[in-house]
């Protein structure tokens, strides 16, 4: 059933509005607190004397697109214990509604933390200027750092690696709680140093699980002796992949003759691919038709008649001006080509600058004419580059041929057709891993034996 909403429902619970004004976008919100008693700080007794009055002045979460400013009207108590340390205290209020000293109600900071968590330092800042909501970049990280150490249970079994805070550069070690599932350490460095001084103090560990590197494993021996150290699942099946890849990278060489020994099968290219190769076949035959033609010296007049083209494609491939495989319109730029070439040679790609320049020397043609050609040539080269390296990297073909054929575009499953009969080793070694990798998800403890005989 609706009912009407007070202005006390806009401010956090436990206060009422007492007055509230606009500051240009800032609206101010003065309130006083509906309780009429505290505790006190040190010996709990509620304390009903009051003292004196003061302000205290909260940022709270935004109302309809304005900042709000909470003005509390806050009081100082008495405390009338005669034991108690304290005579005078500041109010105290819940916890999760405004913490002592705190400069935002607990629910903003509550958003704030989880804006800083969201999305770091600088960048959670520029979206809470947006919401309304004016934060440093530094306040936002001391409110994820003031609720990030968190105490976590004494773990007994736990997973240690490294992680990178920026890679390739800088690694800390990371610590988990396998029977929890969660990160409760990180680490600066991985250094075995820290990691065993870490280790050393939580003796009550019975289970390391850890990668297959010395300098874990060193950690783990010196600070928990008694603890049992296992590789962990994820490291086994990245390290058999990583078998896989060296053994493709030492067979590159047999790769390449058996991938350069290949020819295309157009059932096996994509239908993009396709559609391009049987224009250029017909076009071949095209032409192979009209050169036949006129090698039994029948005129130009009597070859249009009999293969229906027209008069103009006759002569240009009589000519041998259409032995292409992409066909170019005439265009307006033609006079201009050879300057193009060699702008292009000299390194100026830019199409807009290469038209500017052109129409300085009198071009009349727009821009995407320019730009057109330009895409053309970048193209082209692309795919120069392309055929050259047609062999791919030992990384991608190992990956290729460990995902499923289905996953494979045509030209892809040319290709690892090819090198699965060119080099049939590597066959062997995949079917071994995949056994490995189907061994471990079903952890099958029977084969592990033999396995590591
Ligand atoms: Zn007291």
């Amino acid at each position: 059933m609706p009912r009407s909403l007070r202005p006390s429902a806009f401010v956090p619970p436990g206060f009422h509005v007492e007055k509230a004004v606009q500051d240009g976008g800032i609206a101010i919100i003065t309130v006083r607190p509906t309780s009429k008693t505290s505790g006190c700080p040190s010996c709990a007794v509620i304390a009903e004397r009051v003292h004196s009055r003061y302000m205290r002045r909260l940022a709270d979460l935004p109302l309809a697109g304005r900042q709000v400013r909470l003005v509390v009207i806050a009081r100082r108590f008495r405390c009338d214990v005669a034991s108690c340390r304290r005579a005078i205290f500041t109010e105290r209020f819940s916890a999760n509604v405004l913490a002592p000293w705190a400069r935002r109600t607990a629910r903003l900071d509550c958003l704030v933390h989880h804006l800083g968590l969201a999305l770091g330092g600088r960048p959670a800042a520029s979206f809470a200027r947006r919401l309304m909501l004016p934060v440093s970049n530094d306040t936002l990280l001391r409110a994820v750092r003031r609720r990030g150490c968190a105490p976590f249970p004494t773990p007994t079994v736990i997973g240690i690696d490294d992680w990178a805070w920026k890679r390739n550069q800088r690694y800390g070690t990371i610590i988990c709680d396998l029977e929890r599932r969660r990160p409760i350490r990180l680490l600066p460095d991985r250094e075995p140093a820290t990691a065993q001084a870490w280790l050393a103090a939580q003796p009550q560990i019975a289970i390391v699980a850890r990668d297959r590197g010395g300098a874990y494993s060193l950690a783990a021996t010196k600070a928990l002796p008694e603890a049992i150290q296992v590789a962990d699942r994820w490291h086994l099946m990245e390290n058999t992949s990583h078998a896989f890849l060296d053994a493709v990278r030492k067979s590159m060489r047999q790769i390449r003759s058996a991938i350069g020994a290949a020819t295309v099968n157009p059932n096996l290219l994509t239908a993009a691919e396709r559609i391009q190769y049987e224009g250029y076949l017909r076009r071949e035959d095209a032409n192979a038709a009209i050169l036949a033609h006129a090698k039994n010296g029948a005129p130009i007049k009597q070859i249009v008649r009999e293969t229906g083209h027209s008069r103009g494609l006759v002569r240009r491939i009589l000519r041998g001006q259409r032995s292409d495989v992409f066909r170019m319109r005439e265009s307006s730029l033609e006079p201009y080509l050879p300057w193009l070439d060699a702008q292009w040679a000299g390194g100026l790609h830019n199409g807009s600058e290469l038209w500017r320049r052109l129409k300085r020397q009198g071009f009349r043609g727009c821009l995407r004419v320019v730009s057109e050609w330009a895409g053309r040539r970048r193209r082209a080269e692309k795919a120069d580059a392309g055929t050259l390296r047609r062999v791919p990297s030992a990384r991608t073909i190992a990956r290729l041929m460990t995902t499923g054929r289905d996953a494979l575009s045509k030209s892809e499953a040319v290709t690892i057709a090819a090198v699965e009969d060119g080099v049939p080793l590597l066959v062997d070694a995949r079917s071994i891993i995949a056994a490995f990798h189907e061994m471990i998800r079903k952890k099958d403890e029977g084969e592990l034996d033999a396995w590591i005989e």
